[in-house]
């Protein structure tokens, strides 16, 4: 933050000069203007056979020599903010860090395959904001011969959120009722929403219609039992119809935050039922690698001091652990109790027919001969009884 803040404050000293460079100019050159102006339209009043006199072309020289000499003046101020300008380019500099490659897995990007999975990542990201244009022309120009079937959740969430967007929620009420049982089955409350939306917008249109909310509200019949407070207050505003509702107690109904809170549990139930992570991953990786950077740069700065910069590389994980906070937990961990290491592919946690968990190295360790003693309980077994556990 300070360094954003060093850089702010030579930004702010080049817009000042800015300012007061560009004021003085409109002065000057507007001077410059008038005097020339004046000069030419005592030229104009002239007759045509009237010789310039002494004083006159003295006059005309000035004016002329003030011209150059403002206009040089001018352009070498403007030549002096280049300095000012540059120097936030050196700020720029002098305060980020623009080498990261230190810090980076060689060949992490290397080879066609692993282009191919990188362009793969850019264009499913281009789909999820909805640049479907850019996504397009992404997988044209890099081949990447993206199925039609991987397309379509994208561009069908894009077009139901579009349409969100402008209030419309046909579109979504289709896909939430086609989509019902899925929806229940993870305990979505979007379609309730969705069809309590399409009420309030009734209701708010007021008495003329009344009858329209009522037969509207039968759409409610399947959600009855789970949102049964919700249903009261939105059965009760209707006693507010021949009113001003939007005077009535049940004015909150109409906040325009109910429309941003459906584009969010839209977008979150749909992914989910789609499979797909509410936010793209090419987003959170970025957003994880700026948490993680300042970090990593630091430590790789102590380990090139202390010379031990293999134990960044001899291991396909970080040299220390960074904590990017609960939103980037997205599922347990298993650390062994024994060898109290974090579990990997390599090293899975296994569990024990008693219950207990270990990792798969700490069962090796353990084994003796074709048994193995549980560590805790401590129930002798096969090793070979041990399942794999998978988070
Ligand atoms: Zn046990």
């Amino acid at each position: 933050m300070d360094i954003c803040l060093t850089v702010e404050k030579e930004l702010e000293k080049v817009l000042s000069k800015f300012t007061a460079l560009r004021e003085h100019t409109q002065r000057a050159l507007g001077d410059i203007a008038t005097s020339v102006d004046n000069i030419k339209k005592e030229i104009s009043e002239v007759p045509a056979d009237h010789e310039v006199s002494a004083t006159q072309s003295m006059v005309l020289s000035q004016s002329l020599r003030r011209v150059r000499d403002t206009v040089s003046r001018l352009s070498t101020e403007h030549k002096d903010l280049h300095s000012t300008v540059s120097r936030v380019g050196k700020a720029i500099d002098r305060n980020f860090k623009s080498d990261f490659s230190s810090i980076t897995t060689a060949g992490a990007f290397e080879g066609d395959e692993k282009q191919k999975i990188l362009n793969k990542v850019v264009c499913e990201h281009f789909l999820r904001q909805g640049m479907l244009d850019i996504a397009e022309a992404l997988n044209e120009e890099a081949d990447l011969n993206l199925e039609e079937s991987r397309k379509e959740p994208f561009l069908e969430l894009h077009r139901i959120l579009e349409a969100l967007k402008e209030k419309n929620l046909e579109p979504a009420l289709k896909w939430a009722e086609s989509n019902r049982s899925k929806l229940m089955a993870q305990n979505s409350s979007l379609e309730f929403k969705l069809h309590r939306l399409q009420f309030i917008s009734l209701i708010r249109q007021g008495q003329s219609k009344q009858m329209v909310a009522l037969m509207y509200s039968k759409n409610f019949a399947p959600f009855a039992s789970q949102h049964a407070k919700d249903l009261q207050v939105l059965m009760g505003s209707l006693l507010y119809l021949h009113q001003d509702i939007e005077k009535s107690p049940y004015a909150y109904l109409f906040e325009p935050i109910y429309w941003a809170e459906i584009c969010d549990v839209f977008t979150r139930d749909a992914c989910s039922l789609m499979g797909l992570s509410v936010e793209s991953p090419l987003t959170v990786s970025m957003r994880a690698g700026c948490i993680a950077l300042p970090p990593l740069l630091s430590i790789r700065q102590v380990m090139q001091q202390r010379h031990c910069t293999s134990v960044w590389t001899a291991k396909d994980e970080l040299p220390v652990e960074i904590d990017l906070g609960s939103e980037y937990h997205y599922h347990s961990m298993f650390a062994c109790p024994i060898l109290r290491q974090q579990s990997s592919d390599s090293n899975p946690p296994m569990r024990l027919i008693c219950g207990h968990v270990i990792s798969q190295d700490a069962l090796n360790k353990l084994t003796n001969g074709t048994k193995v003693k549980c560590p805790y309980c401590p129930m002798e077994q096969i090793p070979a009884d041990a399942k794999r556990i998978y988070f």
